[in-house]
């Protein structure tokens, strides 16, 4: 009888058959990036090579003057997604940090990415205007901008996020901890 195979280096078995990608979207201060933060971690104690791609960093760096016009996020969501695409594919697991304002950007991701699901960060508006880490909602309703999700611009609601988390009721680590109990159980 042979010998079980055993790895010389187990250290190198790489985890390009685990990778997959989760595009985290809601109104902007919904709560996404604190979700993202109490996350990641909790992936990489797993083993996952983990990149976040945020909108507004990767924004500085393919619009660094954005306009926020429909033409523009049309493109910008598509090389997110490429770019997102081109990383799964080489075992890195994405977070997609990002709004996505039409689902149609979110099922772009989709049907490119093998392994996907769409995280819903659901909060009502009024709670989110109430936190606007950022100053977003504030600057939208001075004028100084017109092209707010939820304010000026139509936010699309997942129609086929695989979980929907309320965070007007979880607390981000309580999030974080339903969002890995899913992807164990969908991914590993
Ligand atoms: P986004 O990335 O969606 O713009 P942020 O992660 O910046 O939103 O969160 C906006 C604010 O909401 C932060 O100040 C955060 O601390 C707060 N917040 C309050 N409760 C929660 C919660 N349960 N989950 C996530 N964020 C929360």
């Amino acid at each position: 009888m042979s010998e079980p195979f055993v790895p010389d280096h187990p250290s190198s078995i790489t985890h390009h058959n685990v990778a997959f990608a989760l595009w985290i979207t809601g109104l902007p201060a919904s709560g996404k990036s604190t979700i993202v933060s109490a996350l990641r971690p909790q992936l990489e104690a797993r083993g996952l090579t983990v990149e976040v791609l945020e909108s507004d960093e990767v924004r500085r760096v393919l619009t660094p003057t954005p306009t926020y016009s429909q033409v523009e996020r049309d493109l910008f969501y598509r090389a997110l997604a490429f770019t997102g695409q081109r990383l799964v594919a080489h075992g890195i697991t994405v977070l997609f940090d990002a709004t996505a304002t039409r689902q149609a950007y979110r099922d772009y991701a989709r049907g490119v990415i093998p392994r996907f699901a769409e995280v819903a960060i659901d909060c009502p508006l009024e709670v989110c205007m109430q936190r606007d880490r950022k100053g977003t909602y504030k600057r939208g309703q001075r004028g100084e901008s017109a092209t707010v999700p939820g304010l000026q611009v139509p936010y699309e609601k997942p129609v086929s996020a695989e979980l929907a988390i309320d965070t007007t009721v979880l607390q981000p680590d309580v999030a974080a901890r339903q969002i890995l109990d899913f992807v164990s159980t969908r991914f590993f």
